[in-house]
């Protein structure tokens, strides 16, 4: 808790923002986080409500009372103890405290009747002075057990498996078949709402701390000629990793975006937002690449209402498009939430990114019927407006329209992972193609592959990066398990 009056005494301050027209100008973060001094009294806002929802709802169960009263205090050695809390729960709060969602805030108990605690803003505030000050050092293990491990895949859920492997003393590889380290984190989400610094920062910790990281590797079981995708130059089989190491993590991600297959999907024009985002990150990374997709004077339709349709609405604005629409299949929700109907969960609301407000007009109820073009070009989409009646969704009769369109990113969400890669180790799949292990606290992610386990997006299907740290973490405890008899990792 902070201080007990403190709900009463203080408003929630929102971080700030750079002004539209100055962070349209580049790729910059443009979130300006709360000083020392405005933590403290956010912090100060954390009343004394025993029961601390916010510790069930956030996925990495941060211990955030605890956190906030320290800063509260606001004594140099409280900052020092504020970062050693958030670090006992989660590896990467630097990227957590810029692009989680925050549900613990959802399930703040001021959230039940005031606006709850600025947990998310705290939480940025303390790692960020951490790293400044330069309280966040490598950890590497006192003592080496011998054990070796592979980890495929290196977004949140493998970075967070590979640090606390390495923190106990195994020997960790990281296989990456991207040329730069990260998944989604990299390669995906916009710099624009995370600097890839970031990630570099932490690797340079892990590598100190003993983890090899392997990039530009596929590891799959590619049938001899067949091309590696992406940015792989080698590739490692499954055989040699279950040959050569003690245990392997596979957490490949969910891949697998999916599509919308309406006449005209094959014009030129309609794009995966998967194929869009990455090519900016490369560039803004300082890679030169040739024929870079982009939307500068086109009219752009981003046809899926989530995360990653937001980002492909702000990309495309830093691109200079014409126009941006986005469409959304459900109806536009409410704009404040029924919150005794839903409180301490995650409530259903209408949600406007920082994307959204640098400009974008925002279509619901609608759905996409075909693809318009003229010599194989996209010139148009065909829309139809859509009723909802008792959770069942029929066409409008009539509502049928053209919109003019040259650029469409489909943001859609992914089906699954890339099936090759869990085939290719024999591991069984769950009815939505994830590759399967349980949760449970005994034998969970491992999977029906004696040594292999498996964590994040991979194993749980699309989600966020704090249940990728959360289940990379757990599924760490449960590999140090399998290969010491014991484990004091936490879960
Ligand atoms: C555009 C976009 C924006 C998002 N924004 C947010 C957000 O703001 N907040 C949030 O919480 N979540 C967000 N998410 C979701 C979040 O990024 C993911 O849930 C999270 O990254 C999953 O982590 P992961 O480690 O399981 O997988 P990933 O991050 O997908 O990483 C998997 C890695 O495995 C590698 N790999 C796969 N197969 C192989 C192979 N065979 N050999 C070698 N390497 C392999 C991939 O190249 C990749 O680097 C977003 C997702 C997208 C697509
Ligand atoms: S990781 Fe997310 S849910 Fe957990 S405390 Fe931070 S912002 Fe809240």
């Amino acid at each position: 808790m902070g201080k007990v009056t403190g709900f009463m005494e203080y408003e929630r301050l929102e971080e700030g923002y750079e002004p539209v027209a100055v962070r349209l100008k580049n790729y910059k973060e443009f979130v300006i986080g709360l000083n020392t001094e405005q933590a403290k009294v956010q912090a100060a806002r954390c009343m004394d409500c025993g029961t601390p929802f916010c510790n069930s709802g956030c996925p990495v169960n941060n211990v955030i009372p605890d956190f906030n009263d320290l800063v509260y205090r606001g004594g140099e050695t409280d900052w020092k103890s504020a970062i050693a809390v958030l670090h006992s729960t989660n590896n990467f709060p630097e990227f957590t405290g810029r692009i989680c969602p925050a549900p613990c805030e959802a399930a703040c108990t001021l959230n039940v009747n005031d606006d709850a605690v600025g947990i998310k803003s705290i939480e940025h505030a303390i790692i960020d002075r951490a790293w400044a000050e330069g309280w966040v050092t490598p950890r590497p293990a006192p003592v080496k057990t011998g054990k070796t491990v592979a980890v495929v895949g290196s977004g949140p859920a493998g970075l967070a498996a590979a640090q606390q492997l390495a923190r106990v003393g195994h020997s960790v590889t990281v296989f990456e078949k991207n040329d730069r380290v990260g998944g989604l984190l990299r390669y995906g989400i916009p710099d624009f709402k995370m600097e890839k610094s970031h990630i570099d920062r932490r690797v340079a910790q892990m590598e100190a701390e003993g983890v090899v990281f392997r990039t530009g590797v596929m590891v799959a079981h590619l049938p001899e000629g067949s091309k590696v995708t992406n940015w792989a130059k080698d590739v490692v089989s499954a055989g040699e990793l279950l040959e050569q190491f003690d245990a392997v993590v596979l957490a490949g991600g969910s891949e697998q975006s999916r599509d919308l297959p309406v006449p005209g999907r094959d014009l030129a024009g309609v794009h995966f937002a998967m194929e869009f985002l990455p090519q900016q990150n490369k560039v803004n990374a300082g890679d030169k690449l040739k024929n870079q997709m982009r939307a500068d004077g086109k009219h752009v339709i981003v046809i899926g209402g989530g995360d990653t349709g937001s980002d492909c609405v702000g990309t495309s604005n830093r691109h200079g498009a014409k126009s941006v629409t986005q469409f959304e299949l459900l109806p536009q929700p409410p704009e404040v939430e029924d919150r005794p109907m839903t409180w301490p969960y995650w409530p259903i609301k209408l949600r406007t990114s920082s994307s959204h407000e640098e400009g974008c007009e925002r279509e619901f109820a609608i759905a996409t019927k075909e693809f318009i073009g003229e010599k194989g070009k996209l010139t148009g989409v065909k829309t139809v407006r859509l009723e909802w009646v008792n959770g069942k969704m029929t066409e409008m009769e009539g509502s049928e329209q053209v919109l003019q369109a040259d650029l469409v990113l489909l943001a859609m969400g992914f089906v699954s992972p890339v099936a090759s890669i869990v085939d290719a180790f024999g591991v069984t799949k769950d009815a939505r193609g994830n590759a399967k292990a349980s949760t449970d606290f005994t034998g969970g992610y491992r999977t029906n592959v004696g040594k292999v386990f498996t964590a994040g997006d991979m194993r749980r299907g699309q989600s966020l990066v704090v249940w990728a740290i959360r289940e990379g973490r757990q599924a760490a405890r449960a590999v140090d398990e399998f290969l010491m008899g014991t484990s004091d990792l936490p879960r």
